[in-house]
């Protein structure tokens, strides 16, 4: 393979500093590779993508993080991986991981659509005087004009400042309340997903520091990234806590997804 071939690279963060409530995080990398050479699930996607000896689909390894700093190393790995043509599937974090990405894709990709599936809109201005908390990423991204669009999915935390936030953001937002009988806007490429578990009904994905019942199911997001209307140019997989976890439950889930969205970006590969 040459240096310009593109491929789709799995890069771990381990990093949870700026979880507001209870750290874990970045424990997802580690067991979520394990789960993932464990054994205990093949390497074929849904969408009949065999990842099992797909030069197109490699481990980046971990970014090297030290305690304090965050925005630029992110930041810096993601621009010198994606000038080598890698496209990323970035697993582990708090959601705070989605703001130094966007740094770094926004420069490529420049009017990219995201489509955000979380319990939170993660707009907060600041959080506990913290503006690179964990429920603040996409208000920084808004304000730097990382993305064309954003459209949030699932959420169900609405309060008067994020609602105000969404408004002056112009977010696109399908409330969870609304999700089952409100058609979604078309969600055209190039498209940045960014999933935070905890969109995810809590009976299905325990294994998170914001447990909110009243979610989407597992099959729903599964179906979310398959219908994604092409190109899924970069993910991130965001806010599995294994010490939270039951069972290995969530910790399946999430091997399970990142199988799932690492087929639509394989599949999307090629296309523009
Ligand atoms: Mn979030
Ligand atoms: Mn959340």
């Amino acid at each position: 393979m040459t240096a310009a071939t593109n491929r789709v690279s799995l890069l771990g963060i381990p990093f949870d500093d700026n979880s507001s409530f209870e750290k874990g995080p970045a424990k997802a990398p580690k067991v979520v590779r394990d789960l993932l050479s464990s054994g205990s699930l093949n390497k074929s996607t849904e969408l009949g993508i065999d990842l099992a000896n797909n030069v197109a689909w490699q481990d980046a390894g971990n970014i090297d993080l030290v305690p304090g700093e965050f925005l630029e190393p992110i930041r810096k790995e993601c621009d010198r991986l994606l000038a080598d043509n890698h496209r990323l599937l970035s697993l582990g974090g708090d959601h705070s991981v989605t703001y130094p990405i966007l740094l770094a894709y926004a420069k490529v990709f420049p009017s990219l659509t995201i489509l955000h599936i979380d319990a939170h809109p993660d707009l907060y201005n600041e959080f506990k005087g913290n503006p690179l908390a964990n429920a603040c990423p996409f208000a920084r991204i808004m304000e730097n004009n990382l993305c064309g669009r954003l459209v949030q999915v699932g959420i169900r935390t609405l309060n008067t400042h994020q609602r105000q936030q969404a408004e002056k953001f112009s977010v696109e937002m399908i409330q969870m309340k609304d999700f089952y009988n409100s058609p979604l806007p078309p969600i055209k490429g190039p498209v940045y997903l960014s999933l935070d578990i905890d969109g995810i009904d809590p009976a299905f994905a325990p294994g998170v520091s914001h447990r909110e019942p009243g979610g989407l199911t597992t099959r729903d997001v599964i179906n979310l990234i398959h219908n994604i209307d092409g190109p899924l140019v970069g993910a991130d997989i965001v806010e599995f806590n294994p010490d939270k976890d039951i069972d290995g439950m969530t910790a399946q889930l999430v091997g399970k997804l990142v199988k799932e969205v690492a087929g639509k970006m394989l599949m999307d590969l090629h296309q523009t």
